[in-house]
């Protein structure tokens, strides 16, 4: 039988990778670095790290946390290189660039019954195969992915609003209401009166920005202008945009509030939110500090920052099965940024679930969709059934669990709740891989 093709040999696919390959079966690894590189990635290395040497949390108090220990369970290559790799970060994981990749690259081109080849694929190989080119897929191969999927499913920037946890917005401020009482009330809405308005507005303006990269110097979107560009044009352009308070009088008062910010709920269970009109190109730290000066957002916990970046994307929730297989072509995967998760682990994690059940395809075997507590499930399973409107790729977060049975008013221990349930649930799944 012909060997299983993976490529991209980023993050996603070195894990799809080992994960077959350590199951004894033949991979065929596709790498078109150093050959002809990405506008982001600098080495001829696999699983480059293209920015920042952080993998984030490494405590299980943080979703992505609980994804590394999830990950480790399931004897990931990248945890292994990052665990091997890792560098003093605090709570965080952090690794020293070189050997991390060095060591997944050594490992790969070791195994006996992997092939790399060192070049661009262009087209969709036939047989079982992963794709796993990242947000920054090839010119020629993208457009065959195009030709698969529909040029309506498959997406080039990413332009999105921040995602905020809903248990962290203050309900007792904010009023659930949608423009002039339209269809259900959907939104949740954020009064603002002149003052706060215009103290928003001030630190809006001067915020930071993060800087463009060369190749992200694409004009933006019409219709899809960051927010602190569009506050620059005059608070006007909010007040009749984004911010417009018409027909959104808050209830309780019965008066108009001089500006509103909504919140659209983003998922299925309502424990996520994101901020209508939002896109933003600000720098992290400084979307946290203004965006909690909005009524109602003062602890608001931001688990998904806005961005507008390059990003080869598709619609998931159309395309894809939670078990990263292709609803057109069963032994079609794909895995990484390119499926909406978004990050480093995640990236890796979706490559993670991609190689198994690459593998038991080859097997002849079914493949395995991971229960939604644990959270490498929860996103495969986001990405699949969130609305395929307006579909952004989302990091791992605790908002993508279904709740605990019961009510946990302690947010370590509630973590700690999600953890062990997600452990748990993982080790019935690992026995029967
Ligand atoms: P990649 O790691 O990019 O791997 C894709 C691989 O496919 C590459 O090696 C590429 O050379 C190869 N390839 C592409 N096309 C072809 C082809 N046709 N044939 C053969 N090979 C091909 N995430 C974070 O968590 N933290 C960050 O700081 C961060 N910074 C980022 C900065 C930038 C500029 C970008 C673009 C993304 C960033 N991300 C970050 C998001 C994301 O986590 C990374 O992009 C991550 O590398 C995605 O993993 P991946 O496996 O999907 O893709």
């Amino acid at each position: 039988r012909k060997a299983v093709n993976v490529i991209g040999a980023g993050l996603a696919g070195s894990e799809a990778a080992w994960q077959i390959a350590k199951r004894g079966l033949p991979v065929t690894l596709f790498e078109m670095r150093p050959e002809k590189q990405t506008a982001a990635h600098h080495t001829g290395q696999f699983a480059e790290l293209v920015c920042t040497n952080s993998l984030r949390s490494n405590s299980i108090t943080n979703a992505v946390g609980i994804l590394k220990e999830e990950m480790r369970h399931l004897d990931s290559l990248v945890m292994k290189a990052a665990d091997t790799a890792s560098v003093p970060a605090g709570g965080a994981l952090a690794v020293d660039r070189h050997d991390f990749s060095g060591m997944i690259t050594r490992t790969l081109k070791e195994m006996p019954n992997v092939t790399v080849v060192g070049e661009e694929a262009e087209s969709i190989p036939e047989g079982i195969t992963i794709i796993a080119t990242g947000p920054l897929t090839s010119d020629k191969l993208s457009a065959s992915i195009q030709r698969l999927t529909g040029e309506k499913y498959f997406y080039f920037y990413d332009a999105a609003a921040p995602i905020i946890l809903g248990e962290t917005i203050d309900r007792e401020t904010v009023y659930l209401k949608s423009r002039y009482d339209k269809g259900d009330a959907a939104y949740l809405n954020c009064p603002m009166n002149k003052e706060e308005f215009d103290a928003f507005f001030h630190a809006l303006v001067t915020a930071e920005t993060a800087p463009l990269k060369e190749f992200e110097k694409e004009n933006y979107f019409s219709g899809c202008m960051p927010i602190e560009v569009m506050a620059r044009r005059g608070a006007k352009t909010l007040l009749f945009g984004p911010l417009k308070p018409v027909g959104l009088e808050d209830p309780r008062t019965g008066k108009r509030p001089f500006a509103v910010v909504q919140l659209r709920q983003d998922n299925t269970t309502g424990s996520l939110f994101n901020m209508v009109g939002f896109q933003t190109h600000l720098k992290w730290g400084e979307q946290k500090r203004v965006f909690q000066m909005i009524l109602g957002l003062e602890h608001a916990e931001i688990v998904r920052y806005g961005v507008m970046h390059r990003n080869t994307f598709l619609n998931a929730p159309l395309l894809l099965e939670p078990t990263y297989q292709t609803k057109a072509r069963d032994d079609l995967f794909f895995a990484g940024q390119m499926t909406g998760v978004e990050g480093y682990v995640e990236s890796a994690a979706s490559g993670l679930i991609a190689g198994i059940n690459a593998a038991k395809l080859y097997l002849d075997k079914n493949p395995v969709t991971f229960p939604e507590e644990t959270v490498i499930g929860s996103m495969a399973h986001y990405i699949t059934t969130t609305s395929s409107k307006n579909f952004q790729p989302m990091n791992a977060n605790f908002g993508l669990l279904p709740p605990l049975t019961e009510r946990v008013k302690d947010k370590k221990l509630r973590a700690e709740h999600y953890a062990s349930r997600a452990l748990e649930l993982l080790r019935d799944v690992i026995i029967k891989l």
